[in-house]
């Protein structure tokens, strides 16, 4: 059966990586969470002093870029890989919202897209990839052969993340967390270097009203498609 690549683009907190997780599972694909590498990066920044009371000091994580290594390790009990910072498991740390709330910043530098855009691209150099973020159609994969967008309300992507956020254990309001999600809209959809927009090419799902398994349902027949076009 050919192997295609799949890119999943769209506002925060839409349930990208649950259909992406979804469909990397039905297929036999590996999934990639790129939002997962530009928060590891965050925390990095925030670990090491680049991060200080709202200010981004971007020249010095830069100058530290090559001193970051990002990994994938898959956790056979959850069915997914985790992120590994400088060989520590950080999966859990980086869904903070105080790296919710830098992440969007580091994600504007230049330097920072361009190592990870590098790194991604070779972990979809033999397709069989899913891949999501907020650049996967438009610049990581643009010859992809299926390209997803996700939409929701805000409040509605709000309610959502700070289920998941108490679920955890964090304490969050949920205004906190609507601010939150509305701020990284706006930085990533206005950011000069690839900012999050629709590739022509991409089928919009917007699953305000869907359920998880309309939506799974959906997707998972665009992509059989492809597959055999
Ligand atoms: O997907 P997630 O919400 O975890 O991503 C966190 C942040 O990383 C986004 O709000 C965005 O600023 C940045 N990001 C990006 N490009 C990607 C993936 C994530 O700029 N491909």
């Amino acid at each position: 059966m050919r192997k295609i690549t799949i890119a999943i683009d769209g506002f925060s907190s839409t349930g990208k990586s649950t259909v992406a997780k979804q469909l990397a599972s039905a297929l036999g694909y590996v999934y990639v969470d790129s939002g997962a590498m530009y928060r590891a990066v965050t925390l990095y920044a925030m670990q090491n002093g680049f991060i200080d009371a709202d200010c981004l000091d971007a020249e010095g994580l830069v100058a530290q870029l090559d001193q970051i290594k990002i990994d994938f390790q898959f956790n056979k009990d959850l069915g997914y890989a985790e992120v590994y910072l400088n060989g520590s498991n950080v999966e859990k740390a980086i869904r903070s919202l105080e790296v919710s709330q830098c992440v969007s910043q580091v994600a504007t530098i230049s330097e920072v897209r361009e190592q990870l855009v590098k790194q991604q691209q070779n972990f979809g150099k033999d397709k069989g990839v899913v891949m999501d973020g907020r650049d996967i159609g438009t610049v990581v994969f643009p010859d992809a052969e299926l390209k997803l967008f996700m939409t929701a309300s805000a409040e509605k992507r709000a309610q959502r993340r700070y289920d998941e956020l108490i679920e955890r254990g964090d304490e969050v309001t949920y205004e906190e967390v609507l601010k939150n999600v509305q701020s990284r809209d706006h930085i990533d959809s206005t950011r000069e270097d690839s900012p999050l927009s629709m590739a022509n090419d991409a089928v919009k799902v917007d699953n305000s009203k869907m359920s998880l398994n309309e939506q799974f349902e959906f997707v998972l027949k665009l992509s059989q498609e492809k597959i055999k076009a």
